[in-house]
């Protein structure tokens, strides 16, 4: 039956589209996905004929609004897609969801003039980037920043350096916070974001090296008298870079918990599927007790990790705030990730170790979840705040 789900943007999007679009994610991962996936992440090569395919899959406009060329997909439904797209290779949905939030900085907040000039090359993936927050010095203290723009007639003049950007090789731009005013107190009033382009003055480092999250390329990038066109900067006015910022965090938290569901469901069916073809003593390790009440768990984190997930991403899409709700959603995901992919290796005994398979690879993908948007110690803090202030005594 066909129901609307509803959706910030007002865009028509029904239950019959979601099931349609999953259906042809989930081909497209059969087909030209799963089997490609170890030597890609063991090689760490960038997956090149994938984004290709991404692009005509319509993913690099999923939550832009279908008037500007995107799908319009409600956030309820796209965290769907990017857990069954992590479920088969997490890497991918980086390359997709940093420059989704990239644009959802510029369609929430940007100008029309913005939107139009920037929205339409997004959603087809001509035009790709990320966001640029974390600096050498600070990641979760932001305000800490030190990148700098000054005004300079119609134009900034940026000065600075960003590191651990996802996309930053690959990628055509970033939604870039900076401080327009080093002075002002409280810090965040002095922040601005703008929507950098590569060009003259606008340099990347090599391709950072790291434990998982392999293929996609994550770097630094340093600005040395980058000149950028005032109209750049996202909403036209300084000083709201920080709230923009943050705004776009509630959605990335929701799309990192998502990740961390399809992660924690890869390790669970791989687990499932295992316990019952090993023996030992005779018999299936499935039919031992000690595995069966791992396996328990597993299931549980998974089916709680998504409910919340659901959760939060149904209250964004009604326009409520959700800081507190995306900040479970994440912190049970993404622990959730963790804790089933190092069952899932304990269940897989010597060959949980083995390179042959992907077992290994859940248990390096799984502590990114922990870390990106926002560490996992901050959000026990957010949701603690957040409860405080709306239980007041
Ligand atoms: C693979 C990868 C991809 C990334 N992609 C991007 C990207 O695309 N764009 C981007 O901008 N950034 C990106 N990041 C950076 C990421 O967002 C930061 O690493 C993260 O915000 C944490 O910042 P930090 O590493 O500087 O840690 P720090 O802020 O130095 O924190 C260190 C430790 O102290 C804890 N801590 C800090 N402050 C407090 C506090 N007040 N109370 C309690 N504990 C605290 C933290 O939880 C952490 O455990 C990426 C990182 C990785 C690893």
């Amino acid at each position: 039956m066909t129901e609307n789900i509803p959706n910030r943007s007002g865009d028509p999007f029904t239950t019959d589209d979601e099931s349609q679009i999953l259906n042809t994610i989930d081909r497209w991962l059969e087909k030209d996905v799963k089997d490609k996936v170890l030597a890609l992440d063991h090689a760490d090569e960038y997956p090149t004929q994938m984004v290709e395919q991404m692009k005509s899959l319509g993913l690099f406009g999923a939550t832009i609004s279908q008037r500007y060329g995107g799908l319009g997909m409600p956030s309820a439904s796209y965290a769907k897609v990017v857990t069954a797209v992590s479920e088969v290779w997490m890497s991918l949905t980086g390359i997709f969801n940093s420059h989704l939030i990239m644009a959802a900085a510029v369609e929430r907040f940007g100008t029309e003039e913005q939107r139009q000039r920037f929205l339409p090359k997004f959603a087809t993936g001509e035009i790709r980037g990320g966001l640029a927050l974390t600096e050498p010095s600070c990641g979760t203290d932001l305000q800490a920043i030190r990148t700098k723009a000054h005004k300079d007639g119609d134009h900034y003049v940026i000065n600075g350096a960003k590191t651990w950007i996802s996309n930053g090789i690959q990628g055509d731009c970033v939604a870039l916070l900076v401080k327009t005013d080093t002075e002002i107190q409280p810090r965040h009033k002095g922040m601005s974001l703008f929507l950098a382009e590569k060009g003259p003055g606008f340099s990347v480092g090599p391709k950072l090296k790291k434990l998982g999250y392999k293929g996609i390329d994550s770097a630094e990038l340093f600005f040395d008298d980058y000149v950028i066109a005032a109209n750049n900067l996202i909403g036209g006015q300084e000083g709201h870079g920080f709230h923009h910022t943050v705004g776009g965090l509630e959605l990335g938290r929701i799309n990192i918990a998502a990740r961390g569901v399809g992660v924690a469901n890869a390790a669970l069916k791989a687990a499932t599927s295992y316990a019952q073809t090993r023996e030992t003593m005779g018999k299936p390790i499935g039919q031992h007790q000690a595995i069966q009440t791992k396996l328990g768990d597993m299931a549980t984190r998974c089916h709680a990790a998504r409910l919340l997930v659901q959760d939060a991403a149904q209250a964004y899409d009604r326009g409520e705030r959700c800081d507190m709700e995306a900040g479970m959603a994440k912190l049970f995901a993404s622990e959730a990730a963790m804790e089933n992919a190092s069952e899932c290796m304990r269940i897989h005994g010597a060959y949980g170790y083995s390179k042959e398979s992907h077992v290994e690879r859940y248990y390096r993908d799984a502590p990114l979840m922990c870390i990106g948007e926002g560490t996992n110690e901050m959000q026990r803090i957010i949701i603690a705040r957040q409860l405080m202030e709306r239980n007041p005594v």
